[in-house]
């Protein structure tokens, strides 16, 4: 039995790789002083859904609510051996807290054929883990968190293993299913040279419109329109057009999306700087290492 998987993924500034001022004076991040990857446990959880087409056959599509920049990952999924990539992106989905997200989510997974939905535990930034059991509620449908084993997929029953802190729990249940999976559940694969010559040039209609503004700057708009289409007609014919939907496409209730469908409150953001008051050279030789052991046992930070 084939079986078709969602996957959700999201674009997160690379919170290790922090290169400037992270905050701005408002309390708002500055996303220009961190780098933008794909969030870590949505490339496990993607590795996942492209073993199971591997091992049984199927269909992984990957979806992103995000800006225009999130078609990167969606690229880079194709790159990986994902087979459909959708971004939901429009400036009605701003200030959309976790609720909000994960209900403009579900209406797009339920435009989908799937068996299995992904998520990764927990994106980088937001930090919830709250929008894969959020989307599970919405869409009706059986969830398994903290997944770091698929045990076993056999006709319309899977077994997991999940990480349950201080040991694993080994669940049993019917298709279809939501899974979020933890970054001990495989190692991603890296992107394939062959398919990364198929996809390099796959990108979104918005993608195409700034492309052809840059390259036509004095034409008119209806110029631009008319060009657009052509082109992204093209891409579509040789299978390179990824598919951009904005609330109206996926059939969301806009009372539920964006600010109005966010209960969510900011209050107070406060920054916290860490900065180091001293360091210690520690030699490098088990005795030095020994040392700095026993000193980290004596001041109670590990026992
Ligand atoms: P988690 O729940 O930790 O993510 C778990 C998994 O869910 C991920 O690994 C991934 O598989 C999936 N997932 C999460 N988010 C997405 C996504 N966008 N697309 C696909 N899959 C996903 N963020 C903005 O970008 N713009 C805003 O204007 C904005 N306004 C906000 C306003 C408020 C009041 C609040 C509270 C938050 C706002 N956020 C905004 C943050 C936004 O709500 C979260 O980034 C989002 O809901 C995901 O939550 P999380 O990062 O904790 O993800």
């Amino acid at each position: 039995m084939a079986y078709n998987c969602v996957v959700l993924i999201k674009q997160v500034p690379d919170t290790k790789r922090i290169t400037g001022r992270v905050m701005n004076d408002d309390g708002t991040v500055n996303r220009s002083a961190l780098p933008a990857i794909f969030n870590p446990e949505d490339l496990n959880a993607l590795e996942l859904a492209l073993q199971i087409k591997g091992k049984f056959g199927g269909r992984v599509t990957v979806i992103t609510m995000g800006p225009p920049a999130a078609a990167a990952i969606l690229r880079d999924s194709l790159f990986r051996g994902a087979d459909d990539a959708i971004l939901i992106t429009d400036q009605r989905c701003a200030a959309s807290d976790t609720l909000a997200t994960s209900y403009i989510l579900s209406c797009a997974v339920k435009k989908s054929d799937y068996d299995i939905v992904l998520c990764g535990r927990q994106a980088i930034d937001g930090d919830t883990a709250q929008v894969g059991p959020q989307l599970a509620e919405k869409l009706g449908i059986t969830q398994i968190t903290y997944v770091e084993e698929l045990t076993q997929l056999n006709g319309k029953t899977i077994t997991a293993r999940r990480n349950i802190g201080n040991g694993w729990q080994q669940v049993q249940t019917a298709l279809p299913v939501l899974m979020t999976v933890t970054s001990q559940a495989n190692e991603p694969r890296v992107a394939a040279a062959k398919k990364m010559m198929k996809y390099k040039n796959a990108c979104t209609p918005i993608e195409v419109e700034k492309k052809i503004k840059a390259e036509n700057p004095n034409a008119g708009e209806a110029d631009i329109k008319e060009l657009v289409a052509h082109k992204c007609a093209g891409l579509e014919k040789k299978g390179l057009l990824i598919k951009q939907w904005n609330l109206d496409v996926t059939g969301a209730d806009l009372n539920w999306c964006g600010q109005s469908g966010s209960p969510t409150k900011v209050h107070r953001i406060q920054s916290v700087v860490l900065a180091a008051k001293e360091s210690k050279e520690i030699e490098p030789s088990d005795k030095g290492i020994s040392g700095l052991i026993n000193e980290l046992i004596e001041d109670k930070i590990i026992a």
